[in-house]
């Protein structure tokens, strides 16, 4: 049997920052979750928090070579505990978030947080430093935009529909055209759907972050995309792999299979492209276990706890 999720993965990924734009930073991990910062006239907009408050000040150190701004912001794309428990570490001002994003932490941000320490244990560096479930203090529906000031322009934080989680949230910078995609897109780095809408994600969702026509796109995981055809082919690959992921699984469904016939069709058909891409192996189990879900008219995605976690992986993973 294969070892559960990413519990094997223990060595150290090399940690990239990069200046993307004009006071515009990006942390990228060989396929570790990213972060960012955004700088304002006399403040900072950071993008995701991290596992945990003393992964975060690792970042933030490296963030202080470049600027000693406070962080006003922390902006939090999604729900999922390694983009937000490190929250803590930034003193920011605001917390911004989506509604739906707020709601899922009331609702499961405990049981995913159990979840996410198993399947995830590196990431969570020093678990015992975080002081409990983040909470956004700002959320909203559909856009809320911020004034950078000082000639800056203005970051736009849009909602572009149901995807990766159901609250999943954009960074825009459109002087600059420079996008923070959370997990609505991937650039060589696997898919986690588990907690996904996977037929609004590839479709609507993805059709609005692309006709952002990003110049640089910095996805959830892996390296940061560059210049129009780079970050048109991230979100392709993204649209590709859920496409491929609907086909499979959705021929399995159709025909009375099983849930690990679906896993078999859909694991083969991804492998030759995805196969070596970080998390993949991670993840296939919970994505075809959520798409089967959906397939069957669960609308909306089943708590992931420990307990589940385990047996679907002991399930479809062997
Ligand atoms: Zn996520």
């Amino acid at each position: 049997m294969k070892t559960f999720a990413s519990s094997a993965d223990l060595a150290e990924k090399e940690q990239t920052l990069e200046i993307v734009g004009d006071g515009v930073y990006a942390l990228t991990a060989e396929g570790d979750p990213n972060v960012g910062a955004i700088e304002g006239e006399d403040f900072l907009v950071c993008v995701e928090a991290m596992a945990t408050p003393v992964a975060a000040r690792a970042w933030l150190d490296r963030l202080r070579e470049h600027t000693g701004k406070p962080v006003r912001y922390l902006v939090l794309s999604h729900y999922h505990a390694v983009r937000v428990l490190g929250a803590s570490a930034f003193g920011a001002q605001v917390i911004v978030a989506h509604e739906n994003t707020r709601a899922l932490i009331a609702e499961r941000g405990r049981q995913d947080w159990e979840s996410e320490l198993a399947r995830m244990p590196r990431l969570f560096r020093d678990p015992a430093s975080v002081p409990g479930l983040t909470w956004p203090g700002l959320t909203f529906s559909d856009r809320l935009t911020i004034q950078l000031g000082g000639g800056r322009g203005e970051l736009v934080l849009a909602y572009c529909g149901l995807g990766h989680t159901e609250g999943d949230i954009v960074a825009w910078l459109p002087a600059q055209r420079i996008l923070f995609a959370g997990d609505l897109v991937e650039a060589r780095a696997a898919l986690y759907t588990g907690d996904a809408y996977h037929r609004e994600w590839a479709s609507a969702t993805l059709d609005a972050v692309a006709a952002l026509d990003a110049r640089s796109l910095i996805g959830g995981r892996g390296a940061v995309c560059h210049g129009r055809d780079a970050v048109q082919g991230a979100i392709g690959q993204t649209r590709d792999f859920l496409a491929t992921m609907l086909r499979e699984v959705g021929a399995v469904h159709a025909a009375d299979g099983t849930l690990k016939d679906a896993f078999a069709a859909a694991h083969a058909a991804l492998a030759p492209r995805y196969g070596r891409w970080p998390i993949f192996e991670h993840c296939m189990p919970f994505n075809v276990a959520r798409l089967w879900d959906e397939l069957s008219g669960v609308r909306r995605p089943a708590i992931w706890t420990a307990e589940r976690d385990r047996a679907v992986w002991d399930e479809l993973a062997d």
